[in-house]
């Protein structure tokens, strides 16, 4: 920049000074020339009064001598006089001839017009004129008194070559003193420019350099080249606080925000600005994720949430969440995106085989070396997150990968992905929670089964839902035979273990989709859903009474006891489109069983309704 501009400058001074030379130089030659001819007419002037006074004497034998005193005259080159021919015819006898030397002269004759030319040498510059005596009349001088023709017609010519070689001499001189000034001007300029432009230039180019760091995150302040005015001084010192504030800024960023949305450290090429916007970013998007968490449902509604941030925001194609319940030893798929779950059959058998869980971190793919041996697809990736929602319970999203390269952008991408899990976590535990207490209204505290509340709830929502199925329930009506002398006997903690045994043993026989409610005190009913037949239903009931029979419990020491059940079957709707009636009629079948000598399941029919004498 700075260099440029010098030039250019200098380029310029040369260019301007050539231009005014050039046209001093044209000034100065046709000045000369002007002069030159302006001198010769005064000569003509002063050799047409010679000429007539020498006439009118009449010693026109002295003109030669007058014409060569002329030519003498400073800078007169040559002289000389042409007659015309009319001249020549009045005048035949005259030793005048004079005839035109050149065709100059003769064309000067002619037209009777001054003429001029210019001869230039190398060592000399010479003008000539020829300027024509044409015949006048008038007070002072009548040609027309001697000569016998018209006013007006060329008498004669004077030829005069006049030296103008001291204006090239000039000229050259001034071309010297241009030189001299144009190199005094250049040298000023670059003196003046190092003294006064430099220091803004050199300042400028600070600036340049930079603004062009600061763009790439470099933030340093300039150090004020000396020369500078206060003003620019003033000017750079309010540049560098800004700059310093930007840092200051960025860095603070850096410093506080990474750590709520997670940062990709990386050590080159680093733009705090960049890294700043990119943070800020991130923690909007996350600050919008947890407020629409926050206003979510269910536990589930926020694992949908954050299986459509996996999928659009990280582009994890396939991934799996799993929640791990290690006090319960269970496992339980919560959703699934694409195709991950190649530990499921591991898990569903033992949940506590999950590694993630159990070492409560993440997982991942070691190269080919699957660190993980449950997970039993050997071309695949995985990267197992942990996330310790509550002291037992782990949600691990498994997340599958197709290549090696897959994985490793998947890795680059877990510090955000975290960020997003652990501000879900809060609100899922408050979901987890809110389903506890949830539970714990519908569930007896002693056994952990349904309780009657659930039941009345259970019935509102099932009974439509069986109706425009088609299927079938049967309900089981269950009593503890002599139940109280349990009580009586070994004590109310025993009477609960039975019931708790009872409960277990229940649970155990029927199906994962049947519904046991503790009805009463050791009274307990069976929902069969779905059930095909009152005989179906019969033989379950049945089981239910030989495992309670065959079923031995550890009392106190050495002593074990055994107890029986009697059991009422009703089936829906096939003895009533009533729930009410049916519980009735399985009531009616359970007094039925306890009167007919108790341990056995009796099928409701309409007969014991008058054979039973109940209320
Ligand atoms: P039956 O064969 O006629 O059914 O005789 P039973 O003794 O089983 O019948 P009863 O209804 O007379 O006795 C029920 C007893 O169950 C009375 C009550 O003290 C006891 N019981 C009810 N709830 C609980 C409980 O939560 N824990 C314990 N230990 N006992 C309970
Ligand atoms: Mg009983
Ligand atoms: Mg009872």
């Amino acid at each position: 920049m700075r260099k440029n501009i010098t030039l250019y400058t200098i380029v310029m001074i040369i260019m301007l000074s050539v231009t005014i030379s050039i046209f001093s130089l044209y000034n100065l030659r046709k000045t000369g020339i002007k002069s030159a001819i302006h001198n010769a007419q005064s000569i003509s002037e002063v050799v047409k009064s010679g000429l007539t006074a020498h006439m009118i004497n009449g010693n026109m034998q002295e003109v030669d001598t007058f014409i060569n005193s002329a030519s003498n005259i400073k800078n007169v080159e040559q002289l000389w006089l042409v007659r015309s021919k009319y001249v020549n015819e009045q005048f035949p006898t005259s030793h005048l001839k004079n005839p035109p030397r050149d065709e100059f002269d003769k064309e000067v004759l002619q037209t009777g017009k001054m003429k001029y030319s210019i001869e230039e040498e190398i060592t000399s510059t010479t003008v000539r004129v020829t300027i024509p005596y044409n015949a006048v009349a008038e007070k002072g001088i009548d040609c027309l008194k001697c000569h016998q023709v018209k006013q007006g017609t060329t008498l004669g010519a004077v030829s005069i070559v006049l030296d103008i070689s001291t204006i090239k001499e000039i000229g050259i001189e001034s071309i010297y003193v241009i030189t001299v000034l144009i190199l005094t001007t250049i040298i000023l300029f670059i003196l003046v420019s190092k003294r006064l432009i430099n220091p803004y230039l050199r300042l400028f180019d600070k600036f340049k350099l930079n603004i062009n760091q600061a763009t790439h995150g470099r933030f340093k302040g300039i150090v004020p080249p000396i020369g500078l005015s206060a003003e620019m001084i003033n000017i750079t010192e309010d540049y560098n606080n800004l700059i310093q504030s930007f840092k200051d800024t960025a860095i603070d960023i850096d410093k506080k925000l990474k750590g709520f949305v997670g940062f990709k450290n990386s050590t080159k090429n680093r733009n705090p600005l960049k890294d700043s916007k990119e943070i800020i970013d991130n923690l909007s998007n996350l600050y919008q994720f947890k407020k629409q968490i926050e206003l979510d449902n269910t536990k589930e509604e926020i694992y949908n949430r954050l299986a459509e941030v996996l999928k659009n925001k990280f582009n994890l194609k396939n991934f799996t969440f799993i929640e791990i319940d290690t006090k319960k030893y269970k496992m339980s798929k919560m959703l699934e995106r694409g195709e991950s779950f190649y530990c499921k059959d591991a898990l569903l058998t033992n949940p506590e085989s999950c590694r993630a869980a159990r070492t409560k971190s993440d997982v991942m793919s070691v190269d080919f070396h699957n660190s993980c041996p449950h997970f039993n697809s050997k071309d695949k990736f995985y990267y197992c997150f942990n996330v310790d929602i509550t002291q037992n319970l782990y949600l691990i999203i498994n997340c599958v990968c197709d290549t090696k390269k897959e994985l490793e952008e998947l890795k680059d991408k877990t510090i955000f992905i975290k960020s997003y899990l652990k501000e879900s976590i809060p609100s899922i535990e408050v979901k987890l929670l809110m389903n506890a207490l949830q539970e714990s209204a519908f569930r007896d505290g002693l056994t952990g089964l349904y309780n009657r509340k659930f039941l009345e709830e259970y019935t509102k929502k099932m009974l439509p839902q069986v109706r425009r199925d088609g299927t079938k329930i049967a309900l089981l009506m269950l009593d503890m035979d002599h139940f109280k002398s349990v009580n009586d006997e070994y004590g109310h903690d025993i009477g609960d273990k039975v019931l708790r045994e009872l409960a277990r043993i229940l649970n155990e026989t029927v199906r994962e989709s049947d519904i046991i409610i503790r009805y009463g005190g050791e009274e307990f009913m069976i929902l069969l859903m779905g059930v095909n037949s009152a005989d179906d239903a019969l033989s379950v009931a049945r089981k239910i009474g030989d495992r309670v029979r065959e079923n031995e419990i550890d009392v106190y020491a050495g002593t074990k006891l055994r107890k029986t059940v009697s059991i009422g079957l009703s089936m829906y709707p096939e003895d009533s489109t009533s729930f009410e009636t049916i519980i009735k009629n399985a009531d009616i079948a359970l007094y039925k069983a306890k009167n007919s000598g108790r341990d056995k399941v009796i099928r409701f029919e309409e007969e014991l309704v008058s054979s039973v004498d109940l209320f």
